[in-house]
């Protein structure tokens, strides 16, 4: 279905109890701020399920999508491409006074699942987007990447000062 405002109308589904109903939908995701670095997914957006369940009093919400999410690599400053899968629920009770039965983005019987999308994006990604698990970094005295490269290559003069090696390591 379109998205409208990045809002489905749980309302309008029409559900009674114990009812449930499957959306394809396609929110757009925003660029997502890692350490001062952009990390975007791939076309804006993700094509995405959404299952919405009415309980008694109220909906349960499953949203699932999987998207390729581009941005440098924090070691290299390689691109790096993360396989970001999403598969997050909600609960949302509105006459419960508990908050934890109140879900964030539903609001009067609207669910704001853009906005929802957008935040798993932000959860889903690691803290410290690499190009590859065991991407070796830069190399701390010319700046080139280590990748591929010959380690012989960068001991700049015999593995350098050892007390400096001392320090590299306590860095670690
Ligand atoms: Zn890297
Ligand atoms: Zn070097």
């Amino acid at each position: 279905m379109e998205l409208e405002a990045g809002i489905v109308d749980l309302e309008r589904l029409s559900l009674s109890s114990g009812q449930a109903q499957a959306l394809e939908l396609k929110p757009a995701l925003a660029p997502v701020e890692l350490a001062g670095q952009s990390y975007e997914a791939e076309g804006g957006g993700a094509a995405g399920r959404l299952d919405v369940s009415r309980t008694t009093s109220g909906w349960a919400l499953r949203l699932r999508y999987e998207t390729p999410v581009t941005g440098p690599c924090v070691r290299c400053l390689e691109p790096a491409r993360i396989e970001l899968s999403v598969d997050a629920r909600e609960v949302d009770q509105p006459s419960a006074q508990d908050e934890e039965l109140r879900s964030p983005y539903v609001i009067e019987g609207r669910l704001e699942v853009e906005r929802w999308a957008n935040d798993a994006m932000v959860l889903g990604l690691p803290s410290q987007p690499l190009c590859r698990p065991d991407c070796a970094g830069l190399c701390a005295v010319c700046g080139i990447s280590l990748n591929g490269a010959d380690p012989s290559d960068h001991e700049h003069g015999g593995g350098g000062d050892p007390r400096m090696a001392k320090l590299r390591d306590l860095e670690l």
